[in-house]
């Protein structure tokens, strides 16, 4: 069932979200979540932009590559992030119409929780570390357009606008 994807404007968004705690809590809603994701060309799907208040997210296989499936992460942490920096270019089903280059770490360290309750630490690289942090944001009330320079975000505050009052 597609789930409907909210916007910039919602309060959830700005919401740190909550300990997941077991992937009991977590499994129920992966298949819509995943087809929510794919329905709407996205890489990447954070619990509270569909409108749960719980610490996990959901990166496609598209980001991997080393033929990973899509892939569920419960109750994330970034242990460590490379100095190595990079700009790329990123969009977001909850920000609709605006892409904007934003700068991050290349390689990030990080723990979770799998779905089997497993604890797991890994090191993220390319595209799957960059989808990483910009779900990692969601789930904190962090958009990507929060780290876009202050003129940037000038530039496209009118748009910004119009999507929180079409969705308020
Ligand atoms: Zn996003």
């Amino acid at each position: 069932m597609l789930l409907p994807v909210r916007i910039y404007g919602d309060p959830i968004l700005r919401k740190k979200l909550a300990a997941a705690g077991s992937p009991e809590e977590v499994l129920p809603h992966l298949p819509d979540m995943i087809e929510t994701m794919y329905d709407d060309d996205g890489i990447g799907l954070s619990a509270n932009q569909v409108g749960l208040n719980k610490r996990f997210f959901i990166i496609g296989e598209a980001a991997f590559e080393n033929g990973r499936p899509d892939s569920v992460f419960i109750d994330p942490v970034i242990l460590g992030a490379s100095d190595e920096t990079g700009d790329y270019e990123e969009g977001c089903l909850s920000v609709p119409g605006i892409r904007e280059d934003v700068e991050r770490p290349l390689t990030v360290t990080v723990r979770y929780t799998d779905p089997q309750g497993e604890k797991r630490e890994e090191i993220l690289t390319g595209l799957a570390a960059r989808v990483f942090q910009h779900e990692f944001d969601h789930i904190n009330g962090i958009f990507f357009v929060d780290r876009i320079s202050s003129l940037r975000r000038t530039l496209i505050s009118g748009k910004l606008k119009k999507l929180i009052n079409q969705h308020s």
